[in-house]
């Protein structure tokens, strides 16, 4: 199961410290390991959501814990090193790394490297996502619609308000919000286009359109 915490490798005192704190402050979710053992340990329980990794440790070296991880895992690793030599970092990133900062390290730039690294994640994870509620399956990545296993036909203009609704369930979005987003922000008080295609949209997949299951209209 991947949860929520970042998985943070590191056996000096100051920086484990400064590092927790900051990730903290982040809201971050970190966990420390001052060893290859307590890494270890962490990733038998659970699967950490990125890996921030320090080279030099007490039982090893960090290069063994991202080959091993990798025959695993696809979550991200930042190595973080007080090496300063590039054949390290090479080494590191053909290992499997995502990327390499060398101490002393600016705790923003680490910031902002985790979120490219999380971004790139969460955009891989939507490629291949799959919506399924009572008997509507929504595949993204393959485009296709089905009910009960029957596929349905969609106008490219219903296909594309299916997806946006279906990529945020229980989100609720303004008609002028989904007249923006589908048809530009020029068309923001045509109401009429929403009701009707979001009518057709309805007919196809509610069984009773007046009373439906999956899009549900919010007064107000
Ligand atoms: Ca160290």
């Amino acid at each position: 199961m991947i949860s929520d915490y970042i998985l943070v490798v590191e056996d000096d005192e100051q920086i484990a410290h400064f590092l927790v704190a900051s990730l903290s402050a982040a809201k971050h979710l970190p966990k420390l390991a001052k060893s290859l053992e307590e890494a270890n340990k962490c990733l038998a329980e659970n699967t950490p959501k990125l890996m921030i990794l320090d080279l030099g440790l007490p039982d090893g070296d960090g290069k063994d814990l991202i080959q091993q991880v990798r025959k695993q895992y696809d979550f991200p690793i930042i190595v973080l090193s007080a090496r300063q030599e590039e054949q390290e970092k090479i080494v590191a990133l053909n290992e499997g790394a995502d990327d390499y900062l060398s101490k002393p390290f600016n705790v923003q730039e680490l910031l902002a490297r985790i979120n490219v690294c999380l971004r790139r994640t969460q955009k891989m994870s939507m490629r291949d996502q799959c919506y399924q509620y009572k008997d509507l399956l929504i595949d993204i990545s393959a485009g296709l619609v089905k009910l009960k296993d029957n596929e349905i036909h969609l106008s490219p203009i219903e296909h594309k308000l299916l997806m946006l609704l279906a990529t945020k369930p229980g989100k609720i979005f303004s008609q002028r919000q989904l007249l923006s987003e589908i048809w530009g922000s020029e068309y923001v008080d045509d109401t009429h286009y929403l009701r009707i295609h979001m009518g057709r949209l309805r007919a196809k997949i509610e069984k009773v359109s007046s009373e439906p299951e999956y899009l549900l209209t919010e007064l107000g």
